[in-house]
């Protein structure tokens, strides 16, 4: 995701925060300093509902974190990897490199967050039930959590495919009637539907009663129907690649050069072809690829004494295909390793030709505009 800075790693797995993330932060911090534990009436200091509205933020951002980690626990688990896990304006997202083979796995996948929420949720509840009356700002705050918390599972429960709820919506419709393309296709219209009333609702409470409450719902209802046509985009994407292979998508808009030029020699390439990326070749043979990547981690002085050989990634280093794969296998592939070109080889290494992402997505596109 655009705008994200990387705080840590847990459990091998590199955690960001979107920038809008630092607002909700900000907002919710201010509003429970000054509007939520003051009425209250508990006649705390200034201080201690600042410090309250802090602590209580830094949680509620702790218990986000951890319904992304179970999610991610159970991939983990069962063998898929977890790329990243980002909190932005919304709640987190936990990027998974494919999808669940099985529908009961997709099942605990999806219903481990909410799981992980609730169990928060009972968690705080109780800090509250035995800290009310013995230590009050204490209680203020693990009251509100674990309010939050059920609001969140709630929230995420709601059967609108991409939420956890439609997830676990299309596990079961995947399970009664085994085919996954049909269960996604019911849950993103479901999750259409669930979009649209919650615009229409939105509408309504804007009309009759509270203007922002209304907004804030629409805006959610909108942001639903936006995430259940892009999974619905998807599933068509991967439909229409089904049984194609590498030897039909490869296209040869490439351009080879050898390792013994230098840096400033394939600038002038960069400058004239526009092409960012260059197959580093002997006589046919691949020997590695450079990038504008690579490109950039040498400073500009140096590109007169530096050949290509000496920067480019090494063929050994590059993930190279066959004829025969499988084009649905290549794109979850580059999911998973963040790479959008990959080169098709024959048996000694002899360039046959290159699939890109976009050609991938390009052939998918025409493949579907021939079926209707
Ligand atoms: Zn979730």
């Amino acid at each position: 995701m655009k705008g994200s800075i990387k705080i840590g790693r847990i459990l091998g797995i590199p955690i960001y925060i979107n920038y809008t993330w630092l607002f909700v932060f900000a907002f919710i911090t201010y509003m429970l300093a000054v509007d939520v534990f003051p009425s209250d009436e508990r006649n705390f200091s200034q201080l201690t509902y600042w410090l309250l509205g802090i602590c209580t933020s830094l949680l509620f951002f702790a218990s986000l974190l951890l319904h992304e980690l179970a999610h991610s626990f159970v991939c983990l688990k069962n063998g898929i990897p977890v790329k990243s896990i980002t909190l932005f304006i919304f709640g987190g997202v936990a990027r998974i490199a494919k999808e669940a083979e099985k529908p009961s796995l997709e099942f605990l996948m999806a219903a481990a967050g909410p799981f992980a929420s609730i169990a928060l949720s009972a968690i705080f509840g109780s800090i509250w039930w035995f800290t009310r009356g013995v230590y009050d700002p204490l209680s203020s705050m693990t009251g509100y959590l674990a309010i939050i918390n059920l609001g969140l599972a709630i929230f995420n429960l709601v059967p609108g495919y991409p939420l956890d709820g439609g997830r676990i919506f299309r596990s079961i419709v995947w399970l009664i009637t085994g085919d996954h393309q049909k269960a996604t296709r019911i849950a993103s219209q479901t999750g259409k539907a669930i979009g649209y009333l919650f615009i229409a609702g939105g509408v309504f409470i804007i009309v009759r009663y509270n203007m922002w409450e209304g907004l804030w719902i629409a805006f959610v209802g909108w942001f639903l129907t936006m995430a259940a046509a892009g999974t619905s985009r998807q599933a068509t994407i991967k439909q229409s690649l089904g049984g194609i292979k590498a030897g039909d998508v490869m296209v040869s808009d490439y351009i080879s050069i050898s390792s013994v030029l230098t840096l400033k020699q394939v600038h002038v390439y960069i400058a004239h072809t526009g092409k960012l990326f260059f197959l580093v070749t002997d006589h046919e043979r691949l020997l590695g690829s450079i990038s504008v990547e690579n490109f950039a981690r040498v400073p500009q002085q140096e590109w007169d004494s530096t050949t290509v050989g000496q920067i480019m990634t090494p063929v050994n280093d590059m993930q190279l295909l066959n004829t025969e794969d499988d084009a649905l296998g290549i794109l979850e592939k580059m999911d998973e390793v963040d790479d959008n070109r990959m080169v098709v080889v024959d048996g000694h290494n002899g360039i046959l030709g290159l699939i890109t992402r976009d050609s991938l997505l390009r052939f998918a596109l025409s493949r579907r505009q021939m079926a209707t």
